[in-house]
């Protein structure tokens, strides 16, 4: 890649500035619920929800010290977003309590193939750039950012944020999630400019190209971005970096629910590049972090930390091999 992620020590400091809200998981459905009708849950979560705050918890489990800057309302969600934070690890130092707004919402309604979410702004289109100064920066090595579209107040400052941290040495970056209103406006093109890495899944990525192949689309983003990763479910994800293209199957995992799996996945991805790891070892903490977040309901609860992301590599290696042709 044009700038290589630095390598040394596989917990460099991340800063993560972006929205925080809940999220109330009706898990477990057997089909879509119908306006009208009524389906029975069989199971039940509120937990720590938002892409910015499951990856901050996603590195912070794997070694890293997050800063996360962010917003939520004076209210009982609110509390329990920084409890939630804490939990992981998270300093909740930069995470403002603003009286006048109430803390985000997402609710979400979970197959176990896929899920559907409504979501309730609040705070969530509050985070300020004034809440990140360039200080913040000092003594990080890396600045994720994500929820492009829900971050209104937040959002036309993205390409001046991940512009200052490159300034300063960090390494970036960016997944946008989807666009609820599918829009796609090209407000996308000066983040991209300042994007080390770039998430998307397989629909973003054709939205974001008009290409129809996920080949066509991580060639074409490669010629923007210095690193691309796209997300492909349970089949895995692939990725191009300095015009080395790689694809790494996904885990064969029981999947109970996939909210925040792609966040998972860029916490692994993120470690992996500032250990600085290969295209394909980078691909393979995310499909793992990805694949072990989706055995527990929510997007945080089935994060690793290091010693259980190694020994589910393990675990999962030895199977391959004694699976392997001429083996006993
Ligand atoms: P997003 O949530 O951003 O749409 P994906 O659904 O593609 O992203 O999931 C992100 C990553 O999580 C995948 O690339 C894969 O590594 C892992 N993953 C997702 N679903 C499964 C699954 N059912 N089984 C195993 N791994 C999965």
């Amino acid at each position: 890649m044009g700038r290589s992620v630095k390598q040394g020590s596989a917990a460099g400091r991340v800063a993560v500035i972006g929205e925080l809200n809940v999220d109330l998981i009706a898990g477990g459905l057997g089909g879509a619920p119908v306006f009208g009708g009524e389906i029975l849950a069989p199971e039940f979560e509120m937990t720590l929800g938002s892409a910015s705050a499951i990856f901050a918890c996603g590195v912070a489990r794997l070694g890293h010290p997050v800063t996360f800057v962010s917003r939520v309302g004076r209210d009982h969600f609110g509390r329990f977003c920084l409890e939630a934070l804490r939990g992981a690890g998270v300093s909740t130092r930069r995470v403002v309590q603003d009286a006048g707004l109430r803390t985000g919402v997402t609710i979400s309604l979970s197959t176990r193939r896929d899920r559907a979410l409504v979501t309730f702004l609040g705070a969530i289109a509050e985070v300020s750039p004034g809440q990140a100064p360039p200080e913040l920066f000092r003594r990080h090595r890396h600045l994720h950012l994500t929820s492009y579209f829900l971050q209104r107040r937040l959002r036309p400052a993205f390409p001046a944020l991940l512009a200052e941290a490159r300034r300063r040495g960090l390494t970036t970056s960016f997944d946008p999630n989807s666009d609820p209103a599918q829009d796609w406006g090209d407000g996308l093109k000066d983040v991209l400019r300042e994007t080390d890495i770039l998430f998307v899944n397989e629909e973003e990525a054709r939205l974001l190209t008009r290409q129809r192949k996920v080949e066509a689309a991580l060639a074409q983003l490669g010629r923007s971005v210095p690193c691309v990763a796209v997300k492909l479910g349970a089949r895995g994800a692939a990725a191009i970096r300095g015009g080395e293209v790689r694809f790494a199957p996904g885990f064969a995992v029981e999947a109970v629910d996939t909210t925040g799996a792609g966040d998972s996945f860029a916490a692994g991805f993120v470690h992996g590049a500032l250990g600085g790891k290969k295209l394909r070892e980078c691909l393979e903490l995310g499909n793992a972090c990805g694949a072990l977040s989706t055995m527990r309901p929510g997007g945080t609860a089935g994060q690793p930390d290091r010693a259980r992301l190694t020994q589910f590599l393990q675990t999962v290696k030895k199977q391959a091999a004694s699976a392997a042709p001429g083996s006993n």
